[in-house]
């Protein structure tokens, strides 16, 4: 059977090393901080803002909450990020996704200074990813990189394979095990035959947003399994991308669903925050 890797347990470590290292930078007179934007009312969004405003609280990071209503004009909302650029207390600016339909994301997204862009989406931080000098890296692939790392898989020269092409996860995520010395093969809803990719993987990257579809029997014996699908199923039970049980048996790992890379994400959050608040204090 496989080892669990335990996305809790590592996202617990990495938040009292944050923790701590923010303290150290308090005592120096640095507070990291955070500006969360929110426009509009949505559910999900408003949970994922008052997650990541715990989160900061229990670090140390100052979380400056910006809540705007639905129908805020776009001018109005790069008036606060030209504010929230020049303010200098505020290390990293988040704005929660989806916007409004009224305004344009990516307009929005490049109006956030690259060295704020704690989400790591501005292209500017695309382009230092893909030349392999990265500055902010985006939260969940970068969360994926460090459960590997925690749990000790040398990705160098390893066949990892990728499903699914998003740019905030399977592109970004594909990238990041390049640099490790990777080969990489991505796939997406135009690829043929993926189970014959994934049983060839060494390492299997799943990011879908389909219940199950990557099938147990198709892992490789001793593979290591990442899953970082969430698939509302029936009322509340949450699966991944891949069929946990029948993986299980193939795999030498494997990240559950929840538990697993779910509770990384704002957790780098959190680091990039602070990386960009001692970046702050060594100018
Ligand atoms: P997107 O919908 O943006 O991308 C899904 C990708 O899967 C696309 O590239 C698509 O291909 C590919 N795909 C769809 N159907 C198939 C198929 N049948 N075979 C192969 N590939 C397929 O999703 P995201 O990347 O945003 O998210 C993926 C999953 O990860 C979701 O379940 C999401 O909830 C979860 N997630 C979890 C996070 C966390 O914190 N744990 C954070 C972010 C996402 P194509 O490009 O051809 O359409």
């Amino acid at each position: 059977m496989a080892e669990l890797i335990d996305g809790k347990a590592i996202a617990a470590e990495l938040r009292q090393e944050i923790a701590a290292d923010t303290q150290s930078l308090v005592s120096k007179g640095v507070t990291p901080g955070l500006a969360v934007v929110l426009v509009g009312e949505d559910p999900a969004s408003r949970v994922y803002v008052s997650m990541k405003e715990k989160a900061c609280a229990a670090a140390g990071i100052f979380s400056d909450e910006h809540k705007l209503a639905a129908d805020t004009s776009e001018q109005d909302l790069l008036a606060l990020i030209a504010q929230l650029n020049a303010d200098e207390r505020i290390d990293g600016i988040l704005v929660q996704l989806p916007l409004p339909d009224h305004i344009d994301e990516s307009k929005v997204l490049e109006a956030i200074s690259p060295d704020k862009d704690v989400d790591g989406f501005h292209p500017y931080n695309v382009g230092r990813l893909v030349t392999g000098n990265p500055l902010f890296q985006p939260c969940t692939p970068f969360g994926v990189m460090k459960m590997l790392e925690r749990t000790g898989v040398e990705l160098k020269g390893k066949e990892v394979v990728v499903v699914g092409r998003s740019n905030i996860v399977g592109k970004p995520v594909a990238l990041m095990c390049l640099a490790e010395h990777a080969t990489v093969t991505i796939c997406h809803s135009r690829t043929r035959e993926l189970d014959k990719k994934v049983a060839a993987a060494d390492v299997v990257i799943a990011a879908v947003g389909r219940p199950e579809m990557i099938k147990g029997d198709w892992i490789k014996p001793g593979a290591v399994v990442i899953d970082v699908g969430v698939n509302r199923v029936g009322d509340k039970k949450l699966v991944g991308d891949v069929e946990f049980d029948a993986a299980c048996r193939n795999a030498a790992a494997i990240t559950p669903v929840p538990g697993g890379v779910g509770p990384m994400t704002i957790t780098m959050l959190l680091y990039n925050t602070l990386v960009s608040a001692k970046r702050r204090s060594e100018r």
